[in-house]
């Protein structure tokens, strides 16, 4: 991954036609990204896991109760693209700010997540609410 800040960047050098396995080390760099253009930093750093998902390509979790993690983003493990990557994690963002900064109880895809598809759209992003 090159040691860049730029969002444009990075999908440029992966290209679009190489399947994006995530690891855990580089989310943070993507993340920081995102949280950075698109939800002004107010986002913190949640939990995120990664794992082959069944019928999803990414799951936003709050548990109140948890002893560790309350705000838990889980990513599936294998991306069509890199592209592909960045929106879902960009799309599991938007529900973690529904939680932590707009208090929403239950993060759905009301109008308040298409509120962002502006700010997705100004960085190339697209945000949908099913991406395959
Ligand atoms: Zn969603």
């Amino acid at each position: 991954m090159p040691r860049t800040k730029s969002l444009a960047t990075l999908i440029q050098h992966y290209g679009c036609e190489r399947v994006f396995e995530p690891k855990t080390n580089k989310i943070p760099i993507v993340y920081n990204i995102l949280n950075r253009e698109i939800f002004n930093n107010r986002l913190k750093k949640p939990y995120i896991s990664i794992r082959r998902i069944h019928g999803a390509l990414g799951l936003f979790e709050f548990n109140p109760y948890a002893t560790k993690h309350c705000y838990k983003i889980t990513l599936h493990n294998k991306f069509k693209n890199f592209q592909e990557f960045v929106e879902i994690l960009g799309h599991e963002m938007v529900h973690y700010y529904q939680k932590l900064v707009m208090k929403q109880n239950s993060a759905k895809h009301n109008k308040e997540f298409y509120s962002f598809k502006k700010k997705f759209k100004k960085i190339g992003l697209e945000l949908k609410r099913i991406y395959r």
